[in-house]
């Protein structure tokens, strides 16, 4: 039987499995796993993805087995329903995992083992969570936040990590519009106010570069790119809030033939005008982190207007926006043979750290000692993660304490912790937490926070949760809102 009419199929087969029940939003059921379909075939992914995709909530949802889905759809479609289902429970305390790997107790690695023999399984969590976002206006608030907060946390940096940039910035604008809506609007406008002051200098600058393409015969597409909203959020914390200090609020985007051309265009753009010094970037000779490739370089105009150019090729601008599931388009060969002709400079660098974790899990499940610890941190190099006693994940940023724990889980266990129990041991309360404790808090009722935990608190969050505190507990007490070491920067 022909794949599509495989797709049909499945469509079929969801539509009755879920026939009755309803989404928060009022619409049958069926219109989500349709929603999915719909976004992983704009993202071009192979046939059993888009059918694993179609079946994600089925076996977790209805009566539809793995077994009916295999014997169906075949091995590799029950395969990936598996990890997507396996991924929703390893989200939400994980017990259901210990048969997979009994002899550790580490949730989030099991997490990425779950997934790391099929990245697709993290595609299609991707999809399945990004409909959630576009719909989440349904939800009560609360839940609105924490989704949206999770999302934030733990899907924009895994769509980083795939380097799915469209798909990155859509889930940090979608999250950070329900986590902060008043700093949204406040942002969204003050970004069109500066677009359509620059609107008629950009326009020059544009024409100029344009027209100097033409006489020297360079083929090129030209787009225009406003920063995010959610990434100008962030980078204005970096600068005081200064947004004339955010140079790349705006930029053009040349694609042109190939990585020769790249650097005349790049040569060209700085006869026309002036580079700012330092801010010459070449990601395409050195590729950012996650394989991100191109020139970047910030010039000011005889107009005096600054502007930024992001110069790349086609190939380096489809991996920038569909990232992990470009290769899905671009297979193997034709990715072989544009690294040959140098349209790209160097295969991908994004694969490798799939291709790492697809060897470890392979290590794992065939008993070989692996280091974890290196593991954690290729996905999640900022964050730690940690466990209640329960089992519950938390994630915290690097360098949390036992403070920040409790502040997370709540501002009154933050405010009556007298004592932390790591692994089982009593700790001191500026003990550094690590990837895979367990930890446990001790309360006392009536209990204070004093100024002094001030120091024995590493996250934003849970130092304004304690200095509100401490500013009621002594009206008179004044303290930096910011950490120490960053004390220096502000004015
Ligand atoms: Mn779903």
């Amino acid at each position: 039987m022909p794949k599509n009419s495989k797709i049909q199929e499945a469509v079929k087969l969801a539509t009755e499995a879920h026939d009755g029940q309803l989404r928060k939003t009022g619409e049958p059921y069926i219109v989500h796993p349709l929603a999915v379909k719909k976004i992983l075939e704009e993202w071009n992914m192979d046939d059993d993805t888009i059918i694993a995709g179609i079946l994600h909530d089925t076996v977790e949802d209805t009566d539809v087995t793995l077994k009916d889905i295999e014997e169906q759809f075949g091995h590799d479609v029950a395969f990936l329903v598996d990890g997507v289902t396996k991924l929703g429970k390893a989200r939400s305390g994980m017990k259901n995992l210990d048969s997979y790997l009994p002899e550790t107790s580490d949730n989030l690695l099991k997490l990425l083992i779950a997934t790391g023999q099929d990245v697709r399984v993290l595609i299609i969590k991707l999809a399945d969570r990004l409909h959630n976002l576009r719909t989440l206006s349904a939800l009560p608030p609360d839940k609105q936040k924490k989704i949206a907060r999770e999302s934030l946390d733990v899907f924009a940096p895994l769509a980083d990590r795939l380097q799915m940039g469209r798909v990155r910035v859509e889930i940090e604008e979608t999250s950070f519009r329900y986590l902060d809506p008043k700093r949204y609007e406040e942002l969204k406008k003050l970004t069109e106010e500066r677009l359509k002051r620059a609107d008629k200098k950009l326009k020059n600058a544009q024409q100029a570069v344009e027209n100097l393409l033409k006489r020297e015969h360079i083929k090129y597409k030209c787009d225009g790119r406003v920063k995010s909203i959610y990434s100008l959020h962030k980078k204005l914390a970096k600068y005081d809030q200064n947004i004339d200090r955010v140079y790349d609020l705006i930029a053009l985007r040349f694609i042109v033939e190939d990585v020769t051309t790249c650097y005349l265009t790049l040569g060209l753009i700085h006869s026309l005008f002036r580079p700012m010094e330092g801010r010459v970037k070449d990601y395409i000779a050195m590729p950012k982190q996650n394989g991100y490739q191109s020139i970047h370089t910030t010039v000011i105009t005889p107009d005096k207007q600054v502007v930024e150019f992001q110069i790349r090729t086609q190939e380096m601008h489809d991996y920038a926006e569909r990232g992990l599931a470009a290769t899905f388009f671009y297979n193997e060969q034709k990715l072989t043979s544009a690294y040959t002709e140098g349209r790209i400079s160097k295969l991908p660098s994004h694969l490798l750290w799939i291709k790492e974790l697809q060897e470890t899990a392979a290590k794992l499940a065939s008993g070989e000692k692996v280091d974890t610890k290196k593991l954690k941190l290729t996905l999640f190099a900022d964050k730690i993660f940690v466990y209640t006693p329960k089992g519950d994940i938390i994630d915290l940023p690097k360098d949390s304490m036992p403070l920040d724990f409790a502040y997370r889980l709540h501002s009154e266990i933050g405010a009556t912790c007298t004592g932390a129990i790591v692994n089982g041991k009593m700790v001191s309360l500026n003990t550094k937490l690590h990837n895979g404790d367990i930890v446990e808090i001790v309360t006392t009722k009536n209990s204070k926070p004093n100024p002094g935990w001030l120091d024995k608190v590493g996250s934003k969050h849970a130092r304004h949760k304690l200095l509100s505190q401490l500013h009621s507990l002594f009206p008179n007490f004044a303290a930096n809102p910011d950490p120490p070491e960053k004390k220096e920067k502000k004015k």
